[in-house]
């Protein structure tokens, strides 16, 4: 069996399995997709340290320092669920292929994935006009027009916060009113560069064939089309943690992020959590590095008292 199994191989992952291996520890990864939501991800300015990178190139680096160390890494294979441990002190792990690991600690890094609206045009401009992450791609947009799509929390701060950057921001919700809390709408709605738009659904995405030229709306009151000119449109209608394969192994909350305490660790004893799939603010990649380093440490301090 392993003394360390990380589930999920994107940043949180690799740095829990270089953490848990520099301790001599029998330590394995097994994972849908080494470098997770990274290799979807064009340039990264916010890995700090390196002023400029990009996914695949980040991720080939992440492949090779897991790889200088004794780690058995095991690619393209999905897990479908988790037994916690019971007499024998090791929890189960089966995979989609009908295999099973055994392991005396799990690390849970299966991140998460945005939302789409999915709408003509989402894909195709994914990275080249339409983005997901304001914190992220937010500067790439300095004084140009953008959209916000979603008002609750997330696209309501995403707005405020594109509002100090770029141009102008048109927030777009489908409902008709915005579901942010009071204080985030009020200052919303005292910057002079914001236009909120309700009742609207969006139909398209519009492009050049190179990137992003507007987008297309129906106002649901009225039944009528608008085109909107602009060149960047964030997606903020919520970020969904890949947990529906734990089930209800372990506590979560009502939107399934893996509930964690200080020391990452869950519900359920020698099971630790890391990333974007867990309760932890803000999905980046440092943090995701940082959890994942810090759920390896929780780890090793459980086995050294077990
Ligand atoms: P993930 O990266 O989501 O990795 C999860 C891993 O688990 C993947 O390998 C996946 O294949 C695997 N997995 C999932 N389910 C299973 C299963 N059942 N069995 C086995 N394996 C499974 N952050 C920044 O800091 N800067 C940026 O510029 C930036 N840009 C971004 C751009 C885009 C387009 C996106 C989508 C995200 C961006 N982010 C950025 C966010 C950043 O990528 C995430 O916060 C980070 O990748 C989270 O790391 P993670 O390891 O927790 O999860």
């Amino acid at each position: 069996p392993f003394d360390v199994l990380v589930v999920g191989g994107g940043p949180a992952g690799a740095a829990a399995a270089i953490y848990a291996a520099r301790k001599g520890i029998r330590t394995g990864v097994v994972t849908e997709r080494f470098g997770g939501q990274v290799l979807d991800t064009m340039g990264i300015e916010n890995f700090i340290s390196v002023q400029h990178t990009e996914g695949p190139r980040l991720v080939a680096q992440l492949e090779q320092h897991v790889k200088d160390y004794d780690v058995d890494v095991m690619n393209l294979q999905k897990a479908v669920s988790l037994k916690p441990a019971n007499g024998d002190g090791l929890a189960t792990i089966e995979l989609e292929s009908g295999a099973s690991l055994r392991a005396k600690t799990v690390i849970l890094s299966t991140g998460a994935r945005w939302r789409q609206i999915g709408v003509p045009g989402e894909d195709e401009y994914r990275n080249k006009g339409v983005a997901y992450c304001p914190h992220c791609d937010g500067p790439l947009y300095k004084g140009k027009r953008t959209a916000v799509i979603g008002g609750g929390n997330s696209g309501v701060e995403a707005a405020i916060d594109l509002a100090g950057i770029v141009a102008h921001v048109t927030l777009i919700e489908f409902d008709s009113e915005l579901r942010a809390d009071a204080v985030l709408q009020t200052k919303l709605r005292s910057l002079p560069n914001v236009t909120v738009i309700t009742s609207a659904l969006t139909t398209e995405v519009t492009g050049d064939g190179e990137k992003v030229t507007g987008l297309v709306y129906r106002d649901r009151k009225t039944d009528e089309v608008h085109t909107l000119a602009l060149e960047g449109i964030f997606v903020q209608i919520g970020l969904v943690p890949n947990t529906e394969w734990l089930g209800g192994a372990l506590a979560m909350t009502n939107r399934g992020e893996i509930e964690i305490d200080s020391h990452l660790a869950t519900s359920v004893p020698g099971v630790f959590a890391a990333g974007d799939v867990t309760t932890v603010p803000y999905k980046q990649i440092v943090i995701a590095m940082g959890e994942g380093s810090k759920a390896a440490l929780s780890a090793f301090d459980y086995l050294i008292r077990h």
